[in-house]
């Protein structure tokens, strides 16, 4: 693992610390989520779920996963064989590759990729191939997604609504990775953890919902985003039984097993009415305008994300301005110049000058601290 190093998520949030600066870097809300599901994780606790749970999960939320695929895509897992709880959606990424993966093997990924994928498929000793995804529309480019596949692909690794572009994979482009993945036989992995938070009517498109595809995909989520909860660290993952049964070989040598009384929690968030799901979407729009238009009177070029709580701005100019030479530098500096912390996105690819200039703010954050971030930004105009 050497080259991997502290994650910047840490290195970020830990620099906000120690100058106090507005921290858009780390993706984490600064609001608790619905009180339904805070109510019941302290019920779990007095209730004595207090000691490990199964190894695939508590049976009540498997069947509420399932019960919310069913509800919102039509899929149908069986709570019993097809539902892996795993501790966050990290570990189910970790569990699949680790599961699907022979040293040797090749994983297609799109970049910028979630930081954990690059240190996942390391770990498998399987090797990464990507496709760039540009700034500002972030389109797929079907030539090097094409060059990214060969007789050595194993699988790929999807993440739609994605992080750190914003960007919701259209059906189009998923018909087209899809149709890859089949002619080269395989499986499909999709982090689909931003499942809630599409804006301005983007519809999320799950894998496995296209034809062709459920035999083949493990999709993964987690409560984290949707419930305002990334510090109980509950996700799954669900696809066919064959390869959550693989999965769950893994989970059980990673953590055995995780979260127990923020289990039942989050199956009683998945169960809320969609008033709650529509208005969670509705509430990150709001921020999203905000931040999005504070940025650009900042001086920024912004490219408007239809998902996720992430915005990626292009700082070039401020760059020229300030004298720095990348936006690594500049967010360094940033605290010091602005009292704001956000995310270089070159480390979050291979090709790091695809984004030598770009900047990813988190804007999961209440609307006061928004516009006190935006009003210190425009000081550098
Ligand atoms: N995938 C993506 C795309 C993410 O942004 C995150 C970050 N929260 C995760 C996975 C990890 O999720 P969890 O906190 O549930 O492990
Ligand atoms: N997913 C969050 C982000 O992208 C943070 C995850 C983490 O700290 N590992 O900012």
């Amino acid at each position: 693992m050497q080259g991997f190093g502290a994650t910047i998520f840490g290195e970020m949030s830990l620099l906000a610390a120690r100058t106090g600066a507005i921290n858009l870097g780390q993706g984490f809300p600064d609001t608790d989520g619905p009180r339904e599901v805070l109510e019941a994780a302290r019920s779990a606790i007095a209730d004595g779920v207090n000691q490990y749970p199964p190894p695939t999960g508590l049976p009540v939320l498997r069947e509420a996963v399932a019960a919310h695929q069913q509800r919102f895509y039509g899929l149908s897992p069986d709570p019993g064989t097809e539902v892996l709880v795993t501790v966050g959606a990290t570990e189910a990424i970790a569990a699949a590759v680790l599961a699907l993966c022979e040293p040797g093997d090749e994983v297609v990924t799109f970049e910028p990729y979630y930081d954990s994928y690059a240190a996942t498929i390391a770990l498998a000793g399987a090797t990464r191939r990507t496709s760039v995804l540009r700034f500002p529309d972030f389109a797929v480019d079907e030539e090097s997604l094409r060059a990214a596949f060969s007789s050595r692909t194993r699988l790929v690794l999807l993440n739609t609504p994605h992080n750190p572009t914003g960007k919701v994979f259209t059906r189009a482009e998923l018909e087209l990775i899809c149709e890859l993945a089949r002619q080269h036989d395989a499986y499909v992995v999709t982090d689909e953890v931003y499942e809630h938070l599409t804006f301005d009517g983007a519809q999320h498109v799950p894998v496995a919902t296209l034809p062709g595809m459920a035999e083949r995909t493990i999709t993964i989520s987690s409560g984290g985003k949707t419930f305002a909860t990334t510090g109980w660290k509950v996700g799954w993952l669900t696809g066919p039984a064959e390869l959550v049964s693989a999965c769950r070989t893994v989970k059980q040598f990673l953590t055995y097993v995780g979260s127990g009384p923020f289990q039942p929690a989050i199956a009683v968030g998945l169960g809320l009415d969609d008033d709650y799901f529509d208005g969670f979407a509705a509430s990150l729009q709001g921020k999203r305008d905000l931040l999005v238009r504070g940025l650009r009177d900042a001086g920024l070029d912004v490219s408007t994300p239809a998902g996720t709580y992430f915005v990626i701005a292009d700082a070039a100019g401020l760059m020229d301005k300030y004298g720095v030479s990348d936006a690594v530098d500049l967010c360094w500096q940033l605290p010091e110049r602005a009292g704001v912390v956000g995310v270089p996105v070159s480390v979050f690819h291979d090709d790091a000058e695809a984004a030598r200039t770009l900047v990813r703010f988190a804007f999961c954050k209440k609307d006061d601290v928004l516009h006190e971030a935006v009003r210190r930004l425009r000081t550098l105009a």
